[in-house]
This record gives C-alpha cells, structure tokens and sequence, in this order.
C-alpha cells in the first residue's frame, strides 16, 4: 500500500526525498512556493562529500549523471592572508572525487528530472492528528490531507510549527555576496587569484571567500560579525553605498583581495542564522521536519549535503514501510538517526563559524589544516 505522502519545499532536502521516492515508483505531491525553478537565482557552488550528499545521489540514481556535471577541480582552496600572501594552496589531485563542487542550478536540475513539482503553493502551516490525516493549509486558502507531511522548506519553515515551538536566532554573523561574472575574461588578475576552485581570507573577526562556479561566474562572500541590523538597514539596492561600507570594513586588506568587492555586481545581505545544535523534538504522528528545517547549521560545506542524505534515507524508509512496516514507526526511527547525525555536524559547523570569523586568523589556518587532506 502506498502512504499519501507531502513535502514541502523543492530545496536539495525535499528533491532529494521526492526523486528517491519515484524511483521506486511511490507517489509524493511536491509543494514549492516559488512559482517556476528559476524564479529566483539559484545561488552558488555547494561540494557534495562521498559519504553524504554523493551517497543519496546514488540512492537516487543520480550518481553518474552528477559525476558529468560536478568539477573535482573545484576543490582546490588557497588562502592568503590580509596582505595578499599565499599561506595554503591546496589542490586536489586529478582523481580525487572526496567533495567535487556543482553549481545548485544544475543540481537543481539533475533532482528535478521527471518530477512533478506543484510550483507556485505557498503553504502557511500544517495542522497534526486529525481523522483524515494532517492537513496542510495554502496561502491561497486551499487545504488537502496526507498520512505524512515533510517539511523540507528551509531555515523559516512553515511546517516546523506542527512540531516544534523553536526558531532559528542569530550567530552574530554576517555575509555579503556579490558576484563576478565572465572573470577570466573580464578580471584574469582575479581569476588567477582564485584559481579552480576557492580563495579565502581571514582577518580579525572577517573574512572573504570567492568561489569559482561554473562558466566563469565567481560568487564572493563578505563574512564579518555585527549586529543582526548593521547592515540589513542598508538598502541592497543602494548598490555603491554597500560597497563603499564593506571597502571601509575591510579596510587596509591587500588591493587584489579588495578588488573582489571593487567588481562585485549586486550584494545580498544574508545573516547567518542557526536552530539550537541538537534540535529535537516530540515525535508528532503525520508530520516530521528534514534538512536546514530540522537543523539549520552555519554554512560550512554540510547543510545541503545533510538535507540531501535526510532526504534519500527517509525515502527508502517509507518506502520499506509500504509494505507491512508502520509508516509512523519508521518516521521515529528516521528522526532518531537523522538528530544524531546532524547534531555532529552541528557542533562541528558552530565550532567552524566561531573560529572562521573570530578574533585570530591564525585559528582559521590551524583549522584548514586539521581538515584538509595534505
Ligand atoms: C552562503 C551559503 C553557502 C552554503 N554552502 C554550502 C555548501 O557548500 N555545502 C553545503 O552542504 N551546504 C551549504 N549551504 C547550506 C545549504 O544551502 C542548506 O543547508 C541547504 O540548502 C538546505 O536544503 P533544504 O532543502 O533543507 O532547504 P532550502 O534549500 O532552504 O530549500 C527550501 C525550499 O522550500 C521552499 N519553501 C520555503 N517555504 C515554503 C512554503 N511556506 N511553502 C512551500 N515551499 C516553501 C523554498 O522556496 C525552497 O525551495 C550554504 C548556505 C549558504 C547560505
């Protein structure tokens, strides 16, 4: 017997679980907000590790199609210090697919394939436990019941009310993200900089990182700790005006590394949000949470990859649970595996952010080294 089953937010989280569902032929009614895939832009690189973002495209299918597609060139990371000196260049060797880097456009895409997203439904909350099931209510006031609803829809989910009172707060840290395009044509000082895959910079409590996406686009984020409206009152509109306040905050950094804002198109404030490290909750029958809606983490290479593997395995769980397993029995299991992993990660990734943005460069240095195969 198949479950009615829901999830909303087409994210790398709720593809993931829609695509690893169809695979094995079991219906799902994808909900996204937005009304069309490339209504907004999809943002940067993301690289996907073998043991968690790589493990449920394989779960999915999806693993050659990705290998296509990904740059295990992009790994490469240099670092320099404020006054432009090379401290790391660290790359990867031709045959090291640990952590290739892909556009999440074309992840996007690759998820998508053949499913039938509903674009354009805008869910406002999800009510447990009522006879027919949970009832998931639209913006545009309709409502439909379903015997489990995910909610894969980010950091401010709207599902995450059903079953959980908490909401994510700030770490005290920013970014900025402006972008360069066409750089190796446009900026090849710049693009030497940067190299295949990222560059980044750490100074007292700020950093800058750029990372080379495909098609010569580069995206760079401005890291620095302020007070949650320090810069959100500014208008990102007002495009020279925050390039100017960055110049200033980053002021006396070497003029290459400076040049990454002096280029940058639009900026995008994006204060870094994060739920409690072990977010857990009650299990509430019908509904469960997956991805940065159970436990948004600072971006430090493991959300996507987390959301995605929450994903595929609890794909397979309801599926293993259409036979003569309990479907709420399997969800349980599932969030009890999924709260340990991303508490690990969680931890991990607050420590990171503490260190990446903190008081002493040189914390940032020793921490690369620990992590990054020599
Ligand atoms: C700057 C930055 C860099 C990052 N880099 C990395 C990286 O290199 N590697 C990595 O692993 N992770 C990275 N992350 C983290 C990663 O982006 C997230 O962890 C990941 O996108 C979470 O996926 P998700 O599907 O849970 O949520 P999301 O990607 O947020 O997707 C949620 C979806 O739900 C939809 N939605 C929201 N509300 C509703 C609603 N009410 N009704 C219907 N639909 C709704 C949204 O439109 C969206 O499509 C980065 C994050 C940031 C901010």
């Amino acid at each position: 017997m198949s479950h009615r089953i829901a999830v909303v937010g087409s994210g790398p989280a709720g593809l993931t679980l829609a695509r690893v569902l169809h695979r094995h032929d079991h219906p799902v009614a994808l909900f996204e907000r937005d009304p069309a895939p490339d209504a907004r832009p999809p943002g940067g690189t993301l690289d996907l590790h073998e043991g968690t973002g790589q493990l449920a495209l394989e779960k999915a299918g999806l693993l050659t199609g990705f290998r296509a597609l990904s740059r295990p060139e992009g790994q490469a990371m240099r670092i320099l210090d404020t006054a432009g000196t090379v401290l790391r260049d660290w790359r990867p060797r031709p045959d090291d697919r640990a952590n290739p880097e892909i556009d999440r456009g074309q992840l996007r895409d690759l998820l998508l394939g053949p499913l039938d997203v509903r674009w354009g439904r805008d869910v406002t909350r999800v009510e447990p436990g009522t006879g027919d099931g949970a009832v998931v209510r639209f913006e545009d006031g309709r409502q439909e019941s379903f015997d489990l609803v995910v909610g894969a829809d980010g950091a401010w989910s709207r599902v995450r009310p059903a079953v959980s009172p908490v909401t994510p707060h700030y770490t005290g840290v920013t970014s900025v993200e402006t972008s360069l395009d066409d750089v190796d044509t446009r900026h090849p000082d710049l693009a030497r900089l940067i190299g295949d895959g990222s560059v980044a910079v750490y100074g007292v409590n700020r950093a800058l990182v750029a990372q080379r996406n495909s098609g010569g686009h580069v995206k760079v984020y401005a890291q620095f700790r302020a007070p949650l409206d320090r810069h959100t009152n500014r208008d990102p509109a007002d495009i020279e005006a925050v390039r100017s306040s960055l110049l200033a905050l980053f002021d006396g950094w070497a003029a290459p590394v400076l040049d990454l804002l002096r280029h940058g198109t639009a900026f995008d404030h994006r204060p870094f949000h994060t739920l409690p490290v072990s977010h857990t909750w009650t299990h509430v029958p019908g509904v469960t949470l997956l991805g940065d809606a159970a436990h948004l983490m600072p971006p430090l290479g493991a959300g996507a990859n987390l959301a995605m593997l929450d994903g595929a395995e609890l794909a397979e769980s309801i599926v293993a649970a259409s036979g003569p397993g309990d479907l709420d029995e399997a969800v349980r299991a599932f969030e009890e595996r999924m709260w340990a992993r991303a508490a690990r990660w969680a931890k991990i990734t607050t420590a990171g952010l503490e260190r990446l943005v903190g008081p002493d460069p040189a914390e940032a240095l020793a921490l690369f080294d620990r992590v990054q195969p020599s």
